[in-house]
């Protein structure tokens, strides 16, 4: 008896046995290859799985075996090689194999919909159309010219027809008649040329040569070049290589907030079919620009995070951009990290993979400095322009207006006067980040979380920055009904209505995600700036990403403070990587530009370290800390999580899991908890935590495997799911 063994989308870490279709012969069975779609009962719905291959007998009695409904894919969408990718991503990360193969297929897929190539729709008569009497339509007279046209060439690309203004509709109604047919001609790939290249400044061509002359093959290579130094400029030259060798390369940028001004210069640079892929597509675009990738029709795939696991006819290149994103890291569902899964890609599809950042993060740097990676340097500003200088500016004692000094305001003033733009960081949306009693001291919480909530003055809400909890904005204290009430602290809504009024001459444009709804948003407001009108930019993260404003002059940095002291032992790495990256935006033109930190603390050390030294030597240092505390990317981290609607339940699953794991742990592994997590609870649940710090990778493996197998035969309350993070981004 011969099953299907498959893959399906549902929490089990495990394959299901299925009989095959009915009247499906041995022959065609034993044709069928593993990666093809196959439809199933599954409990009392149908679901798309995955064939993972045919076996000879099952563990699961014959007569308890459902049987399969169809066979989707007589042949598989998605290449060996990709499937392997699955395979591995799914061991390595311990997550459901169905759901990790999901992934990969785009919406209409994954519902079981037929897969349809891309095509040149074109049209010809059918015998019934031949057959008909060539004045019969002549009281509509676009039919009757769409029909001419047929009789006289055959068939007729739809687009041409198109040329003839024959519409859509015309065909359709004559397809509807009987009278003429659609055939689908199969896309001719276009090979793809590429323009003029900047000519390259020396480290530059050092780079290229070196990439250009490494082996064909896996190699990973790191990038590391200062903010400016013309990194993209490199991309753009080893795509064109790629592109020239007939191959396509997938580049990865961290956000949609990038991808305007990164798919212009790719646009600019290339005569060739780009696919981009980012939130904001309609599931029709994303299944054109997933089927070209997959088809080699498109050359070049450009996408954020879950690109990285598009199927790709012919690979000859990686890129990941801005390789120590932190959105890179999935941080639900099926936790990876897709700069980590691009490094396996490259080695699975025998191609180089290149990592590109002015802030690599220190598990790049380290596996440099292993002789793991090639490290690439760029040490200066590509073309004239020269890097900022950056002082701190100490604001103890100092009068503040909304969250500003009046040395800075003066610098701002002087820069606005001399024509050119400001960009003012703070890192924190709304107008206060708390609401406070000035009577009685009552403070206003989100109801399902322990957390704060944000006053945002303009919408005259109250919100919650963590479940998204939203309420009016109330007149009195809810404790004592004092009138009394304080916002407190500090917004972007706060400082840009202080600054609008400073400065009411100059316009003053607020990034944030408030701000910035709509898809279009960041691309107009980009474009507005890039005019070089003086103006002022005041923003949170979102306006350090990766973008290019050449008339910005001034940075400051309006709350450094809140960056210098975290509790996650990365934070002094995310610190260094925001503040470096925030300096970049400044001078990127030919005047240079000066970076202002305002700060209570100038004597801090990793301010210090940030105004005497350069990310490179701050990173080096930073990982000599890490090989002391064991911590990653020196040891390894896992941490298994809970979620529950009660308080307890928690901690006693986790608990029952160490006890009944710990003897069997390889040596090396410290186990820390169960304990709260950092925010208890946070949208009604109640979330608890078990760290593990091990060694290396293969402890971590080992003790995820048993952590895993384990956690799946404990007994657990209803409304308690569990998860686990392998090399989790937030730790504390
Ligand atoms: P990065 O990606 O490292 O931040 P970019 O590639 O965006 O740097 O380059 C920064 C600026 O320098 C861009 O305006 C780019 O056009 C310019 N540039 C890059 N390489 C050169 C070069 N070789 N000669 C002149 N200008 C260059
Ligand atoms: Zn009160
Ligand atoms: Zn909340």
């Amino acid at each position: 008896m011969s099953v299907l063994r498959l893959a399906i989308p549902s929490p089990p870490r495990r394959a299901f046995d299925y009989l095959p279709p009915v009247g499906m012969s041995e022959a065609q069975l034993h044709g069928l290859q593993p990666g093809s779609r196959v439809r199933v009962p599954f409990g009392r719905r149908e679901v798309t799985g995955y064939l993972l291959g045919v076996k000879s007998g099952s563990n699961v009695p014959q007569t308890s075996l459902k049987a399969a409904l169809a066979i989707l894919d007589p042949t598989p969408l998605v290449n060996p090689r990709l499937l392997q990718l699955c395979y591995w991503a799914a061991d390595y990360y311990h997550h459901p194999l169905g759901e990790v193969l999901s992934v990969i297929f785009p919406k209409r897929l994954r519902e079981g919909k037929a897969h349809q190539p891309l095509g040149i729709t074109q049209w010809q008569l059918t015998t019934h159309g031949l057959g008909l009497a060539p004045d019969a339509l002549s009281r509509s007279p676009r039919q009757a010219q769409a029909l001419a046209m047929l009789r006289k060439q055959g068939v007729v690309a739809n687009a041409q027809l198109k040329d003839q203004r024959i519409s859509q509709a015309v065909l359709r109604t004559l397809r509807n008649k009987g009278l003429i047919e659609e055939i689908m001609a199969p896309r001719q790939a276009q090979p793809a040329s590429s323009g003029q290249g900047l000519s390259l400044n020396p480290e530059q061509a050092v780079v290229i040569h070196e990439l250009l002359k490494a082996p064909a093959g896996f190699i990973c290579h790191l990038l590391e070049g200062v903010t400016g130094s013309g990194k993209t400029e490199i991309y753009l030259q080893l795509i064109a290589d790629c592109l020239h060798r007939g191959k396509q390369a997938l580049v990865l940028i961290p956000e949609i907030g990038l991808t305007p001004q990164t798919l212009n210069r790719f646009e600019q640079r290339f005569c060739a079919n780009i696919a981009v892929f980012h939130s904001g597509l309609g599931d029709a675009q994303r299944y054109r620009a997933w089927e070209a990738a997959r088809d080699g029709s498109a050359h070049i795939i450009i996408g954020t995070r879950s690109a990285i696991f598009t199927p790709l006819r012919n690979p000859g290149l990686i890129i990941v951009d801005e390789e120590h994103d932190g959105s890179y890291k999935q941080q639900d569902g099926f936790r990876y990290n897709a700069r980590d899964v691009a490094v396996k890609r490259a080695q699975l599809e025998a191609c180089p993979v290149l990592l590109g950042s002015a802030t690599p993060s220190l598990e790049s740097i380290h596996n440099a400095l292993a002789g793991r990676y090639r490290h690439h340097q760029l040490t200066q500003r590509a073309g004239s322009s020269r890097m900022p200088t950056i002082k701190a500016l100490d604001v103890r004692r100092q009068a503040l207006q909304a969250g500003l000094s009046a040395e800075l305001l003066a610098t701002v003033k002087d820069t606005l006067e001399s024509g050119q733009q400001a960009l003012l960081f703070l890192n924190r949306r709304g107008y206060a980040p708390t609401l406070q009693c000035h009577d009685c001291g009552w403070i206003a919480e989100c109801e399902a979380c322990d957390a704060r909530l944000t006053v945002h003055r303009r919408l005259r809400r109250l919100r919650c920055h963590h479940c998204g909890a939203s309420r009016g904005l109330p007149r009195q204290c809810l404790h004592c009904h004092s009138n009394n009430l304080l916002a407190a602290g500090l917004g972007t809504e706060q400082t840009e209505e202080f600054l609008r009024e400073q400065f009411s001459q100059w316009p003053v444009f607020r990034v944030d995600s408030d701000s910035m709804q709509g898809k279009n948003a960041m691309r107009d407001l980009v474009a507005e700036i890039n005019k070089g009108e003086p103006c002022i930019l005041l923003g949170t993260q979102m306006l350090t990403k990766g973008h290019h404003f050449p008339g910005v002059n001034l940075v400051a940095v309006i709350d450094t403070d809140a960056m210098l002291f975290s509790a996650d032992f990365r934070g002094e790495e995310r610190m260094a990587q925001l503040l470096t990256q925030v300096a970049g935006r400044a001078g990127r033109a030919d005047l240079p530009g000066s970076v202002i930190l305002q700060t209570h603390y100038p004597d801090h050390p990793l301010l210090q370290a940030m105004l005497n030294s350069s990310y490179a030597q701050q990173a080096r240092e930073q990982l000599s800390r890490r090989q002391v505390t064991g911590m990653p990317p020196v040891g390894q981290l896992v941490i298994l999580r809970t979620d529950c609607p009660d308080a307890q339940c928690g901690e006693l699953f986790l608990q029952g899991l160490r006890d009944q794991t710990a003897a069997g742990l390889p040596a090396g592994v410290t186990m820390i908890g169960p304990l709260p997590s950092p925010m208890q609870r946070r949208a009604g649940k109640f979330r608890s935590q078990l760290l593990l710090t091990t060694p290396n990778r293969r402890t971590a493996q080992a003790a995820a495997s048993l952590l895993v197998a384990v956690a799946e035969t404990l007994p657990a309350r209803r409304g308690l799911k569990w998860s686990i993070d392998i090399d989790p981004q937030d730790v504390y």
